[in-house]
C-alpha cells in the first residue's frame, strides 16, 4: 500500500462550490470544509483538498500544484491550459451569451459587425465571431459586465447566463449563444501511476452516483395477466424482478428507470395495469 495522496482543487466560495462538495461526500468522502480552511485531508480517502479562487485552478492543474480539479468549462477554454478533461459534472450549467439593451432591434448576429462588446471572456467571444465572420470589438472587464451598455463603455455584452434574470433587470435582452458550460473534473497530464489509480477510484465513484441521479427504483404491483405487458415496459439493469404477493395469482416488480423517461413510463405502466407503483431515489448504482 503505497501513501499518495491526490490533490483536488476545488472553488472556496462561489457557484461551483456546493455542488462540488456534495458530489466528493455522496461519493463517500469525508473531509472538512467552510470556514477559513484552504485545505482539509480526507480522513477515508486519500484525497487532499485545496479551497481556491476558480481562476487559479487550471494554471494549478497544469503546473502539477494540485493533480485534479473542478472548473467551469467557460473558464478552462477561455484560458487555454494544458490540462485533462476527466469527465462533465453536470452542475453550474451555464452559457455564455451575447446580449445588447432591450429597445434594439435586433436580426442576426450581422448586427455587432463593427459594434464594440464588453466581456469578462474575450478569446471565446472573438473566436465565436471570428467563426461567424463577424469583426467586433471586444473589450475586456473583470466584472459587473451587464453595465456596460447603459454606462456608454460598450454597445453589447457578452456574458453568462443561467436564468437571464440578470440581464432583464438591467435592461439587455439575449440575442445569441456563444458557449455552452458546466462543471467538469480536469486533470494533470502527467500524473504518476498512483495517482492515477486514486483518480480511477475516484471516477468510478462519481459515475456510480451520477447514474444514480439519472435513475429511480420503481416498484409496482401487477396481475399475473399482465405481467409480460408491464414488463416489456420495464427496462431494469438486466431485467425486472418478480415477487409473488401473498395473495394468489398477484405479484410485485421491481425495476430501475431512467429520470428522463419516468413520466412516460409510469402512465403506461398505469394503462397496462399496474397498481400501487412507489418510484424511490436510487443513492448509487454499480454496474
Ligand atoms: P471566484 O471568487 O472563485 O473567482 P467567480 O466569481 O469567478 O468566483 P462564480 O460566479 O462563483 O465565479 O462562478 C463560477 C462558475 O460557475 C462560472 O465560471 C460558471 O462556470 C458557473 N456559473 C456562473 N454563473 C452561473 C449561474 N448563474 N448558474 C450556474 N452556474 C454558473
Ligand atoms: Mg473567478
Amino acid at each position: 500500500m503505497s501513501n499518495t495522496n491526490i490533490r483536488i482543487a476545488v472553488q472556496k466560495s462561489g457557484r461551483l462550490s456546493d455542488d462540488s462538495l456534495k458530489l466528493f461526500k455522496e461519493c463517500g468522502i469525508k473531509f472538512e470544509s467552510g470556514g477559513s480552511k484552504l485545505r482539509s485531508i480526507s480522513s477515508n480517502f486519500p484525497i487532499e483538498f485545496l479551497f481556491l479562487r476558480d481562476d487559479d485552478i487550471p494554471g494549478y492543474v497544469e503546473d502539477g500544484v494540485a493533480d485534479l480539479g473542478v472548473i467551469g468549462l467557460n473558464v478552462l477554454e477561455e484560458n487555454k491550459k494544458d490540462v485533462e478533461i476527466v469527465k462533465e459534472l453536470g452542475f453550474s450549467k451555464c452559457r455564455l451569451s451575447l446580449a445588447i439593451p432591450r429597445n434594439e432591434i435586433y436580426t442576426d448576429l450581422s448586427y455587432f459587425e463593427g459594434k464594440s462588446i464588453a466581456t469578462s471572456y474575450p478569446n471565446l467571444t472573438n473566436n465565436f465571431l471570428k467563426s461567424q465572420g463577424v469583426n467586433a470589438h471586444t473589450h475586456e472587464i473583470s466584472g459587473s459586465v451587464e453595465i456596460a451598455p447603459s454606462i456608454g463603455l460598450a454597445e453589447g455584452i457578452c456574458d453568462i447566463v443561467s436564468t437571464g434574470g440578470t440581464l432583464l433587470s438591467n435592461g439587455l435582452k439575449e440575442v445569441a449563444e456563444v458557449f455552452k458550460s458546466q462543471a467538469v473534473l480536469i486533470s494533470n497530464k502527467s500524473l504518476s501511476p498512483d495517482k492515477k489509480i486514486l483518480l480511477d477510484k475516484l471516477t468510478f465513484r462519481i459515475d456510480s452516483v451520477q447514474r444514480g441521479q439519472n435513475a429511480k427504483y420503481v416498484v409496482l404491483n401487477a396481475e399475473e395477466k399482465n405481467l409480460d405487458k408491464i414488463i416489456a415496459l420495464l427496462p431494469g439493469m438486466k431485467s425486472p424482478s418478480r415477487v409473488p404477493l401473498a395473495e394468489n395469482g398477484w405479484y410485485s416488480l421491481h425495476s430501475v428507470i431512467s429520470e428522463n423517461d419516468f413520466w412516460e413510463i409510469i402512465e403506461s405502466l398505469r394503462e397496462a395495469g399496474a397498481q400501487g407503483i412507489l418510484v424511490l431515489p436510487i443513492e448509487k448504482m454499480i454496474l
